[in-house]
């Protein structure tokens, strides 16, 4: 790092507090027939309400929104459908009938939020909320879906993060008592405009006996998850990540008297004897068709396939260890130097000879995939190393640099940008202020291209000051290089949980 770029972050590093940790990776996460979405402004949870930005609205759901500035009323029209939503008021209109919702409509930082399964009920979708990944799936009626597509999501919340919504399928606004229209018989104000028998969460066949399938056990052994059932069907999967968690959905099952007993309120719970798997839970997901979901919560990020099982209903699902893409950097290079040291020396050099050392390491492991963004003396423009990355969906990111500023400053600094490196930057931030005996500068955030662009855990090691004539000698000597190397693919493969 030259001195004015290290002067110019020192500022920024003064200016940014850390990152807002509970922002987007916390957010409640919505689906629309399996897609997951991503609205402008993260979905909020109101006691137990979701509320989303009217955008979302209108562009899937394909309502035209307009406002009245004098009122503050949001009216959505879709079809003959017209919804009037007035901003911080929790009296609403369809039509003509005033409905009562549990959360207002509000304006958060020029964002309009609304109440999402009122607004997607009343335009005639099912919404359904599941507590075992918190989240909301939006379901159009009527449509043929795709076989076997679930969401594909691959950033999820943290199943402790929010509030826990209400699970129940009731809809967020009650009908005032007598209002004309509003079939009080019923628990869903929306029965009438309700789903159509043939929608689907799922679009698994029925058994063929006609028959739900009844789930009888759910267990693990020490590499696979047998679910056996009373009848064939097709599962669906789905895979999300912070943390780990592998979705198999079961179209047209119910749960056994026995696993409904094991049940603690909504959800039950299987212990594991798989090494991977921390336990499993399930519940019913949807009532249309019955769907029971069964959440595998893993301990690592790991690779699975439905195994052939000759035996009536049984599902048999493989687990096995995912191999891990690791993508070294090694800064600069050709006629970008780097710093120059105080002997003159390149920190191009530098960085190329650590990545080197790192990557001799970890090519003996068997479950570590590597990825040098440079191998020799040539320039990678820094968009590019960015895109080796994310091209390969690497599984972390590790920039290697030596630091420049005056002859008295000394130490080391590990740089990350996004909230999800945060735990990658301290744990090899502490192998190397360790193996290098360098002074401590700490865990700071920084803007870097390749930390900040990178779609994977990145973090940016300044390893110590060539401007330092002490740091300087020690950093070109090979013991110290081996040293550190080792120490950085030690952090690794601990960040890895690789033994
Ligand atoms: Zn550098």
């Amino acid at each position: 790092m030259k001195k004015l770029v290290f002067a110019l972050f020192t500022v920024v590093c003064l200016l940014i507090a850390l990152p807002n940790v509970s922002s987007a990776d916390d957010a409640v996460q919505l689906f629309l027939n399996g897609k997951r979405l991503q609205p402008e402004a993260p979905p909020r949870n109101v006691d137990g309400n979701i509320i989303v930005p009217v955008r979302l609205v209108t562009q899937e759901l394909g309502a035209k929104v307009s406002w009245d500035d004098k009122e503050r009323k949001v009216t959505l029209v879709k079809e003959d459908t017209t919804i009037q939503l007035y901003i911080g008021r929790t009296d609403a209109y369809v039509g003509k009938v005033k409905y009562v919702l549990d959360v207002a409509p509000v304006i958060e930082n020029d964002v309009t939020l609304v109440p999402v399964r009122f607004v997607s009920q009343e335009f005639g979708l099912k919404v359904n909320w599941d507590d075992l990944t918190k989240s909301v799936s939006l379901f159009r009626q009527a449509v043929e879906l795709p076989s076997v597509t679930l969401p594909p999501a691959s950033v999820s919340p943290s199943p402790s993060a929010a509030p826990t919504p209400k699970p129940t399928l009731s809809p967020s606004a009650t009908p005032q008592p007598g209002a004309s229209g509003s079939p009080s018989s019923t628990p869903t104000p929306v029965s009438s405009k309700s789903p159509s028998p043939g929608a689907s969460v799922s679009p698994g066949q029925s058994p063929a006996s006609g028959k739900l399938a009844q789930v009888q056990s759910i267990k693990t052994t020490a590499d696979q998850i047998i679910v056996q059932l009373s009848e064939t069907i097709t599962p669906n999967f789905f895979y999300l990540s912070n943390p780990d968690r592998l979705v198999i959905d079961l179209p047209y099952a119910e749960l056994s008297p026995a696993l409904t007993e094991l049940k603690k309120g909504n959800e039950g719970e299987v212990a594991s004897v798989h090494p991977d798997v921390a336990k499993l839970r399930y519940a019913t997901f949807s009532n249309e068709p019955p769907t029971i979901r069964v959440v595998v919560d893993l301990n690592k990020k790991i690779d699975y396939n439905l195994v052939d099982s000759k035996k009536p209903g049984e599902l048999i699902i493989s687990l096995k260890q995912a191999r891990y893409k690791v993508v070294l950097d090694a800064g600069h290079g050709d006629g970008d130097s780097g710093a120059v040291s105080v002997t003159k020396k390149l920190e191009k050099n530098f960085n190329l000879a650590m990545v080197t050392k790192i990557a001799a390491i970890l090519e003996k492991e068997s479950l570590i995939d590597l990825k040098l963004t440079r191998s020799d003396d040539t320039f990678v423009e820094l968009d590019d190393r960015v895109k080796i990355a994310n091209d390969w969906n690497a599984t972390l990111f590790v920039s290697v640099h030596g630091n420049k500023y005056n002859s008295n400053i000394r130490g080391v600094e590990t740089y990350y940008t996004r909230s999800d490196s945060l735990a990658l930057a301290k744990l090899m931030h502490g192998k190397i202020v360790a193996a290098s005996g360098n002074p401590d500068r700490g865990v700071r955030t920084a803007d870097f291209r390749v930390t900040k662009n990178t779609n994977m855990p990145a973090i940016l090691c300044e390893i110590g000051y060539l401007s330092n004539p002490a740091e300087e000698a020690m950093m070109f000597t090979e013991a110290f290089q081996n040293k550190v190397a080792a120490a950085i693919a030690q952090g690794i493969k601990e960040y890895l949980h690789i033994p």
